[in-house]
């Protein structure tokens, strides 16, 4: 999920980095955590060029230095920073509303450490995350342009709601976010919103709309538009980022339960229901367009004896590999599903008989030619694929060809495929 992330923390109270450390490592394994004790190793981590720092946990007070000093190093050198500190004032706070402070955080008691360490990994998390920013005053765009930039978000912006939809409708891109202003010529953010609305749902795209005076019944309209959130100016910078963040976590949340009820728990694969849900869709566009699909439904042979010899443990990573060795050999567009058991089916468009036979002959080979290593055991298996090639009356008359192709082979000695097909 993570590509390597660089992290830095830095308090002169040794316990307080190792609680940070260590709760970060419980919650994400693969980052690089740089800690500094003192000011002068935290400017020492900050100028090696051979690392990229992330985030930062800075400690506001450290000795020999004046209050803030690392802080305001790190922003000079953009760096987004949660400052820890164990008092806060309001003129501190002041200064502490600053464009890459994502937060500051009072770190005495249990839950400042935790909070500290949300922040972090959730902006770490949506670091390159695609938010398309609206507005027409060149300042403030600007303004917050910089703001998400130095937190490492990709941002796109558009002078006005037109512009904006023109390049959702356009652009290749999958944002994730939309912050719009109101007022703006053209297309002010209301009517964006509804427009946005009619191709994109709630829980996909995230719309923050800034309105630019207080007037309650605007917000409330802009959320029974379609707005997933608001904030009325002047807000600060932490606002604005803390808005973005839970925002985006919304959206990760959504995709989660998406997952749980489409995705299968042990290959992460889609399940039956979510294959028949979206195969119908293919199919009938398919059908429509006089265009062949093709079905193939793979079945490990001889798979009892794996359970039997080494476990139900050592069946179950049998069938994680089908699901890995089927996602390296098909792309992004194919249709993959585990149906139960150690069978999966898989629709594919937009391919030739030719490309189907060669494509799956392919895929019996790798899976035979494969061995699983498990500590000392190395387990190879072969597998069985019946497929069905054209567009026939439904789709269940196609996985049942498939099906029928898989007993075809599974008689004639597995490790084999059968290919079923009917001139239209
Ligand atoms: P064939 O070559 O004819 O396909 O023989 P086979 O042994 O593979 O027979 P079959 O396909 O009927 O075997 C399915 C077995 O898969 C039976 C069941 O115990 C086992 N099984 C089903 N679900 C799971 C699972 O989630 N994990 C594990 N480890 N085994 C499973
Ligand atoms: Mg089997
Ligand atoms: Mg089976």
């Amino acid at each position: 999920m993570y590509s390597k992330k660089t992290i830095l923390i830095v308090d002169d109270d040794s316990l307080i980095i190792s609680i940070l450390k260590d709760k970060i490592e419980r919650k994400i394994k693969n980052i690089n955590i740089l800690t500094a004790l003192s000011y002068k190793e935290a400017i020492k981590h900050i100028l090696d060029k051979t690392q990229n720092i992330d985030v930062a946990i800075l400690d506001l007070n450290l000795p020999e230095v004046e209050s803030g000093a690392v802080v305001d190093y790190a922003m000079k050198k953009n760096i987004p920073t949660i400052v820890l500190t164990a008092t806060i004032n309001e003129s501190l706070k002041k200064i502490l509303i600053k464009n890459n402070i994502i937060d500051y955080i009072l770190k005495n008691g249990k839950r400042g450490i935790d909070h500290a360490v949300d922040c972090a990994l959730r902006i770490l998390k949506h670091q390159g995350t695609n938010i398309l920013l609206v507005d027409d005053a060149i300042v403030d765009l600007t303004l917050i342009s910089d703001v998400l930039k130095k937190m490492k978000f990709n941002v796109i912006t558009a002078k006005n709601g037109l512009e904006a939809y023109g390049i959702l409708q356009n652009s290749d891109v999958k944002f994730s976010l939309v912050i719009t202003d109101y007022n703006m010529p053209k297309m002010d953010g209301m009517t964006l919103i509804l427009k946005i609305r009619e191709d994109f749902d709630k829980d996909e795209l995230a719309i923050i709309a800034l309105s630019g005076y207080e007037d309650e019944e605007l917000s409330s309209h802009l959320i029974s538009v379609g707005a997933n959130d608001f904030l009325t100016k002047p807000y600060s910078d932490i606002e604005l980022i803390t808005r973005i963040s839970s925002n985006l976590e919304l959206l990760d949340l959504f995709q989660k339960t998406k997952d749980m009820a489409n995705k299968d728990f042990l290959t992460g694969a889609f399940n039956r229901r979510y294959f028949f849900d979206q195969g119908e869709i293919i199919f009938n566009k398919a059908k429509k367009q006089k265009k062949d699909l093709v079905v193939a439904m793979f079945d490990i042979d001889k798979f009892k004896n794996i359970n039997d010899t080494y476990g139900h443990d050592v069946g179950d990573i049998a069938i994680v590999e089908v699901a890995n060795i089927l996602n390296k050999y098909l792309d992004e567009s194919a249709l993959m599903a585990r149906f139960g058991g150690e069978e999966f089916c898989v629709l594919l468009d937009d391919i030739t008989l030719d490309e189907a036979k060669i494509l799956f002959e392919n895929i019996r080979k790798a899976f035979e030619k494969n061995i699983i290593d498990i500590n000392d055991l190395k387990i190879q298996f072969t597998t069985s694929i019946g497929i069905c090639y054209g567009v026939f009356d439904t789709l269940d008359i196609m996985i049942k060809k498939a099906d029928d192709g898989l007993y075809t082979c599974k008689n004639n000695g597995r490790n084999q495929i059968a290919m079923y097909t009917e001139s239209r």
